[in-house]
């Protein structure tokens, strides 16, 4: 069921033509949680949700756009209690804290990781926002691998644009368990094609768009080439460059 509901955005994406669909998935799905974090459905006044972000926090990515979203009191409320949480945590862990073995001074091998280091390490790698959008996501990639078996949907793949390398690995990962195999050769053969073709073509824009800097060419048309820089970098990585922070209204 819930595919289905999910076949409408997936299918926008296509019809975006953008680089790669699930950069675009990805951007709504990110433009949609951070106005759920701190946007006007005030999300983080309701206990249950606080203690999610509580236990989470955010990261470092997501703090910038949090920060750039707006809203500084729904910010520095949500912070507030994060911060008490993570005192006591910290409390609770130097108290229990023993100094690492001296093994490693005298042996070349590593000190053993410490439980507080653990915990910091811990605190460091979560994140609500994250978490929401592989959420949402799991359930895009799901949606194709369904959406492939149907052949208009299948023609619309072939023409498309390709994937950012960010994206075609998560592809090639959600394929190992979602993938009907009725599709698997499709599948490897079209996806190989579209990377090979469309980095060659957005490789080609660069080119050309270095070339412009040349004083022979200054007259020359643009083409493809004017956004060359930030297409390669989201061809190559995934995201954005070129995006304005979303703001709320
Ligand atoms: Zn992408
Ligand atoms: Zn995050």
């Amino acid at each position: 069921m819930k595919e289905q509901i999910d076949t409408i955005p997936v299918n926008e994406a296509y019809e975006a033509g953008d680089e790669c669909p699930f950069c675009y998935l990805e951007r709504q799905a990110e433009r949609r949680s951070i106005r759920y974090a701190l946007g006007p459905g005030a999300s983080y006044m309701e206990p249950d949700v606080r203690a999610v972000t509580d236990s989470k926090g955010f990261c470092r990515q997501h703090f910038k756009k949090l920060f750039d979203y707006g809203n500084s009191l729904g910010n520095a409320l949500v912070m507030q209690t994060y911060f008490v949480g993570l005192l006591k945590e910290l409390e609770a862990q130097t108290e229990e804290f023993s100094l690492p073995s001296k093994r490693g001074v005298l042996s070349k091998k590593p000190v053993e990781e410490t439980e507080l280091l653990r915990w910091a390490k811990e605190k460091n790698g979560s994140c609500f926002l994250c978490d929401r959008i592989d959420y949402h996501m799991e359930r895009y990639y799901n949606t194709f691998f369904h959406l492939i078996k149907d052949g208009e949907f299948r023609e619309k793949v072939e023409h498309s644009k390709g994937f950012c390398m960010h994206h075609f690995a998560a592809l090639l990962e959600a394929a190992r368990q979602k993938l009907p195999n009725a599709q698997r050769e499709w599948f490897y053969e079209t996806v190989c094609r579209l990377m090979k073709e469309n980095l060659a073509r957005v490789q080609g824009d660069l080119d050309w768009f270095i070339a412009k800097f040349d004083y022979r060419n200054a007259g020359a048309d643009w083409k493809n080439s004017k956004d060359a820089v930030s297409r390669s970098m989201q061809k190559l990585r995934g995201g954005y460059p070129a995006d304005t922070p979303y703001k709320q209204d």
